[in-house]
């Protein structure tokens, strides 16, 4: 039954042109994929029984033909200090995803998984410890914002793909999620309040730059030398510095939209003064934004967060350096807040 179930096709992930020829090549009139489309898309409908002006008929066969994607809520846990929640959602196959959804002036963020696990190994992050189980489908990084919108009745500004996974090593299905996501026929978030995190897959950056969209695309860079990095994050092996900073330039010229780089800040390991002078001569020069993370310590790695005023000794000296730097504001602290955390954690007591 469950893989019968997986080798239909999955009606949620269609752009409405690609479900206009699939009710054409069903003998339906066209304009049964625009009402579907919005059923799905703008109402959020979570089955085919909320589609009251579908006939019965097509239903069934829509039923027939198609997976309907949704997702199980397993738990969530909402921050005593600042309202962010954060949700683990069981996928149709029984995986486990998180997203989180925090609250901010300028509306209401969701951050999304792209895969089940990631394979890109970097050191400090929890999502990736027991590998990739495997790439998510569109409707599935869209159902994390659909559920998260229905659970809390408000309309999500801003997605972030920054949850667990590498969106570069899932890039087909990413490309679809934004265009859908993005849609002025589905919930149309502005392709300016989607921001996409990658470690830095060059030849996927590169494809991306060409696609020119308005998304934002951030960088986790981390180190500010090619062997620190290297300790850090293992795609480091396959693609230097140097590489990064050229296709993040040529990602600027052909979207118009400022770099984001990510780094984390380690206590004794990427957080000193001269790691900061080096940072600046990397970077300077390139329309781009810095936002420092204190990293966020995982028990299964023994990273200790930098302190306080190393954080800010840090972002001072870049400041004087020219460069625009914010340090991320820690939200949902006592809610698992690392990648990864709350989906392990929930899966080492089942163990
Ligand atoms: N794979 C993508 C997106 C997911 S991770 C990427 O690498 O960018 C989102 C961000 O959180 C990345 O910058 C990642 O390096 C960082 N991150 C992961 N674990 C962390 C931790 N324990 N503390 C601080 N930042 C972490």
């Amino acid at each position: 039954m469950e893989s019968l179930l997986e080798n239909k096709k999955d009606i949620k992930s269609f752009t409405l042109p690609q479900l206009k020829e699939e009710m054409e090549a069903l003998g339906e009139k066209s304009f049964r994929a625009s009402q579907l489309y919005e059923w799905m898309h703008r109402k959020l409908a979570e089955s085919y029984e909320e589609m009251t002006n579908i006939p019965r008929k097509l239903v069934d066969l829509c039923r027939e033909q198609y997976r309907y994607t949704t997702l199980h809520l397993v738990q969530v846990q909402e921050s005593r200090i600042d309202g962010t929640r954060k949700y683990l959602f069981a996928l149709p196959d029984g995986n486990l995803v998180e997203s989180v959804w925090m609250r901010y002036q300028h509306g209401n963020s969701v951050c999304i998984s792209s895969q089940v696990g990631c394979r890109m190994g970097c050191r400090f992050c929890a999502s990736t410890l027991d590998g990739l189980e495997r790439n998510l489908l569109p409707s599935e990084m869209l159902e994390q914002i659909y559920a998260v919108t229905r659970h809390t009745g408000e309309r999500v500004s801003n997605v972030v793909v920054m949850g667990t996974g590498e969106p570069m090593d899932n890039y087909e299905n990413l490309l679809r999620f934004i265009i859908l996501l993005s849609d002025e026929n589905g919930l149309h978030i502005s392709q300016r309040n989607i921001t996409v995190s990658t470690c830095g897959i060059v030849p996927r950056m590169r494809e991306l730059a060409d696609k020119h969209l308005q998304i934002t695309l951030a960088l986790s860079l981390h180190a500010s030398t090619d062997e620190k990095r290297r300790e850090l994050m293992p795609i480091a092996n396959s693609y230097s510095l140097q590489e990064l900073i050229e296709v993040c330039s040529y990602y600027f010229e052909q979207t118009g939209r400022r770099i984001t780089f990510e780094y984390s800040l380690v206590k004794g390991v990427n957080d000193t003064d001269e790691d900061a002078r080096k940072l600046i001569r990397l970077i300077k020069g390139l329309n781009c934004h810095v936002n420092l993370i204190p990293v966020n310590p995982i028990k299964e790695r023994d990273y200790v967060q930098s302190e306080r005023r190393a954080v800010e000794a840090f972002q001072n000296k870049l400041e004087q350096g020219g460069i625009n730097v914010t340090v991320r504001r820690e939200m949902g602290r006592d809610i698992d807040g690392a990648c990864g955390q709350l989906r392990r954690r929930h899966l080492e007591s089942n163990l």
